[in-house]
């Protein structure tokens, strides 16, 4: 391994960072490359920076062709996109890609070839921010929010959007404009808080539970991101490393970003394809883990301020995995702040306070299914009264007996029809038909309905199905087969349906009358 040693930032001539001196460690034998490059950005070499003047080196409308490379928008950019539809996607770099006289416009002019904006990696998001002409302060044009931002190579590349057609050009945007660039930090800090903190929690189940982590994802949704871990932790490990990464992040344990020439090291599985002639980055813990990683990371844990792992673990499919959620630092106490809410809100419904809500709760399912128990005794003896009366209902017709009842309530429910038939006990002398219609009368509105037909063979009850169809006009829809014809009642009962049920019973038990009553 090459020897290590602290970087100057004058070899470099690197911008005056506010950095512990020892955050960065280039290897002895480092010599900087003419330009900057991924790996090596300001947004890498200081994750605290938060703006930073800089030149733009290239600057080019975005084509189908640039979009099918690597680094094209992804779906929430896509959206972004058929939004903007006035808008045109460009292309600007500032790394210093050609000899550096093609730019300058003074002798250290060199320093100022750089970015503050992560073009995304390691699983880190890319950054956005806002890009501002120095020369045209205070016009239309002064300054272009960026975005989003990707590696090509060795490049950043940042996306910004000018109204189509125009000339950005003829309002200062050209190569060689001076540009100050300020990160969008609050979306930076969140990023770097998960990020970082992934590395620790996964540090700790791995040093000390030997439990891998095979991935990740950092959420962008305002949900927790989630770590997969090769087997699933135990509640009581959980609880274990929740407390571990707390205690290793109040220490104030330092984080250092070990730089590596990439030709002198095996290639991590982790670096990408395209990515060649860089540098590799190992991110370290102290006393506790090396990661290869291209990520933004504060040199401090402290930064992170506390972590939480939900309890819960759930089991992935395909390859099998164990999947964990967490949150870290500012999301947090959002995070918390949203379940106190809840749980207000829970006990303001419930009336009570958050600490008599599980008691309360659990009153109100005793309660439910105490309710549900006598609703079932009640059901059985409602069902048994109403078999009763249809009994008491019918009347002789054709040698037919024929009866019906209806119920006004509001439901279509056939469930509790066909159970009063379970306690109607048919006539056993002759033929015979029955009509059960439930619904609240109304002359108009859709308060619903159903009408269920039923008898002693399928002929009469399909004929007083069909009689229904008819004399209803469409206002019931249904069918049936094997004694039994049901119907949906469109919009509501009329006060006259009665009559026209009794109807429908005569003309199918073969009387041929009007009659109003049986
Ligand atoms: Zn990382």
């Amino acid at each position: 391994m090459a020897a290590v040693t602290v970087i100057n930032p004058n070899v470099l001539n690197l911008p005056p960072y506010r950095l512990p001196q020892d955050y960065l460690t280039l290897p002895e034998n480092y010599h900087p490359k003419p330009r900057r490059f991924v790996g090596l950005l300001a947004c890498q070499m200081d994750p605290t920076l938060r703006s930073l003047d800089s030149i733009i080196t290239r600057m080019e409308k975005k084509t189908a062709e640039m979009a099918t490379t690597k680094g094209k928008p992804k779906k929430a950019d896509k959206k972004a996109q058929a939004a903007a539809s006035e808008a045109e996607e460009w292309e600007i770099e500032f790394e210093d890609t050609g000899p550096p006289s093609a730019y300058s416009t003074g002798s250290d002019i060199d320093t100022l070839f750089d970015s503050v904006i992560f073009p995304e990696g390691g699983g880190q998001p890319y950054d956005t921010g806002v890009l501002s002409l120095q020369t045209k302060k205070g016009t239309d044009w002064d300054s272009v929010k960026v975005d989003s931002a990707f590696r090509r190579k060795l490049d950043a590349v940042h996306l910004v959007r000018f109204p189509t057609g125009s000339d950005p050009a003829a309002h200062g945007w050209v190569v060689g404009a001076e540009v100050h660039m300020e990160v969008d930090w609050a979306r930076r800090k969140y990023h770097m808080q998960q990020h970082t903190g992934q590395h620790l929690l996964s540090a700790v189940f791995e040093h000390e539970l030997k439990n891998e982590t095979l991935g990740w994802q950092l959420s962008t949704s305002g949900q927790p991101s989630y770590v997969d871990m090769e087997r699933a932790p135990s509640e009581e490990e959980i609880a274990y490393v929740v407390q571990r990464c707390n205690d290793i992040i109040q220490n104030g344990t330092r984080v250092r970003v070990n730089v590596r020439l990439e030709s002198d090291h095996e290639r991590p599985g982790t670096l990408p394809e395209d990515y060649r002639d860089g540098v590799i980055r190992y991110i370290t813990i102290d006393n506790l883990d090396v990661n290869p990683c291209c990520g933004t990371h504060h040199p401090s844990l402290a930064f992170l301020g506390s972590l939480f792992i939900f309890p819960g673990v759930t089991a992935m499919s395909g390859p099998p995995r164990s999947r964990i959620n967490f949150v870290v630092g500012d999301a947090l106490t959002k995070s918390l702040a949203t379940a106190h809410a809840l749980v207000k809100d829970v006990g303001l419904q419930l009336e009570c306070g958050p600490p008599d809500i599980n008691e309360r709760l659990g009153q109100l399912l005793k309660g439910k299914k105490d309710a549900t128990r006598r609703e079932k005794v009640l059901r059985a003896e409602s069902c048994a009264a109403y078999a009763i009366q249809l009994a008491a209902s019918l009347k002789e017709i054709n040698g037919v007996h024929v009866g019906k009842i209806h119920r006004e309530e509001e439901s279509t429910d056939v469930e509790f029809l066909t159970s009063i038939l379970h306690s109607f006990t048919p006539p056993s002398d002759g033929k015979w038909l029955a009509a059960l219609s439930s619904g609240p009368i109304s002359a108009s509105g859709t308060l619903g309905g159903c009408l269920l037909l039923t008898g002693s063979d399928d002929a009469l009850v399909k004929k007083a199905g069909e009689l229904v169809k008819v004399n209803f006009e469409g206002r019931i829809k249904g069918g049936g087969g094997k004694g039994k014809w049901q119907g949906k009642v469109i919009g509501s009962w009329h006060k006259g349906d009665d009559a026209l049920v009794d109807q429908i019973l005569s003309e199918a038990a073969g009387r041929h009358s009007c009659p109003t009553s049986l």
